[in-house]
């Protein structure tokens, strides 16, 4: 079967769609012929390389895909043949104490398929029963695939992390991004009022679309500032942020006190001047976030297959382009999430 692989740590070119052995599921795994499968940052980070992360070569990357179920192994009695399927690439060990407390996600092991298990786009993938969640048959191939990932990170860093309640003002960063528009649709939902900054006047209109009540171009204007400005200086109660130390201090900045800053990522570094003197005298928390419980995803993915989320497509490509899926994603150009499809699909 043929899969999109890279033999070697690199730049986009290490990227192929080449053939590869047919997946051999285990007794606890599915065979899922796949449909289609969205990007995400962390497939441009796996590529790269990431340190302690030591990956059997050639690597499939894809933490997202949506496919129909082929076979299923012995010991899986929750899927058969025929149903439309999503996975969910959190892996969990089951036995370590906080496995055992019931939240996956602090596992000692934990692991993402794609990051640090071979991924899922490729014509074909055997997937742990555990990883996949079932799909409605009316739910498109695309939106099946796409929203996994990026509404289970965006679900639990404002509902379970940040614990956000309606009325309160929260400030997405980044709103073009999976996650961040994500985390718009998810705030605005909760019924607070949501502020979102992007890059340009077309994702601002779209950041609106997805429920922004107010919006911040920040190549334009400095965000903190105009914060300080909507709210008469008072600030937000959370501020979503996963680009890291580039805006760190201004997220710190834009907090009103009491307020919440939950990160889910570090894309422009992860050491930025921490601002002690704001966290304690404003009494703000920094709260960390990694994907979601098979809980989260089942509640969060609820309201994406009946439609009250929906995540936006910003490109469809076949897999042999997946370079290009990778370019857009570097770029930051287009709104919303680069799917790509099986060539023998698109
Ligand atoms: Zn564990």
């Amino acid at each position: 079967m043929r899969s999109v692989i890279f033999s070697e740590h690199g730049d986009r070119d290490v990227i192929e769609y080449g053939e590869v052995p047919d997946p051999d599921p285990a007794d606890d795994e599915v065979l899922v012929d796949v449909k289609a499968g969205a990007l995400n940052h962390l497939d441009v980070w796996t590529r790269r390389g990431l340190p302690g992360i030591d990956l059997e070569m050639p690597h499939t990357p894809g933490s997202d895909a949506a496919g129909v179920v082929e076979s299923v192994g012995a010991d899986v009695d929750r899927f058969e043949a025929g149903d439309h399927v999503a996975v969910s690439a959190g892996v969990s060990c089951g036995s370590c104490e906080f496995c055992r407390d019931g939240d996956p996600t602090l596992c000692y092991r934990f692991q993402i398929i794609g990051e640090h298990l071979p991924g899922v786009h490729a014509e074909r993938a055997a997937v742990p029963a555990d990883n996949l969640v079932p799909v409605p048959d009316h739910v498109d191939w695309e939106i099946a695939g796409s929203a996994s990932l990026v509404f289970q990170t965006a679900w639990r860093m404002l509902h379970t992390r940040a614990d956000i309640e309606a009325g309160e003002r929260v400030l997405v960063l980044g709103a073009s991004g999976g996650v961040g528009h994500a985390a718009v649709q998810i705030a605005d939902h909760a019924g607070c009022e949501v502020f979102a900054t992007a890059s340009s006047e077309e994702k601002l209109r779209h950041a609106e679309d997805c429920g922004a009540d107010h919006v911040i171009d920040y190549e334009a204007d400095d965000f903190a500032e105009e914060i300080a400005a909507m709210t008469d200086r008072r600030g937000v109660d959370v501020v979503v942020d996963h680009v890291g130390a580039a805006t760190y201090p201004d997220s710190i900045a834009s907090l009103a006190r009491g307020g919440r800053l939950v990160t889910c990522g570090a894309t422009t570094g992860p050491n930025p001047d921490a601002g002690l003197d704001r966290i304690f005298w404003n009494q703000l928390s920094v709260l960390g976030s990694t994907m979601g419980t098979p809980g989260e995803v089942d509640d969060v993915l609820e309201l994406v297959w009946d439609g009250t989320f929906e995540p936006r497509i910003r490109e469809v490509r076949p897999m042999s382009e997946a370079d290009e899926a990778h370019r857009l994603l570097e770029d930051r150009e287009g709104f919303g999430k680069v799917v790509v499809i099986p060539d023998s699909e698109f």
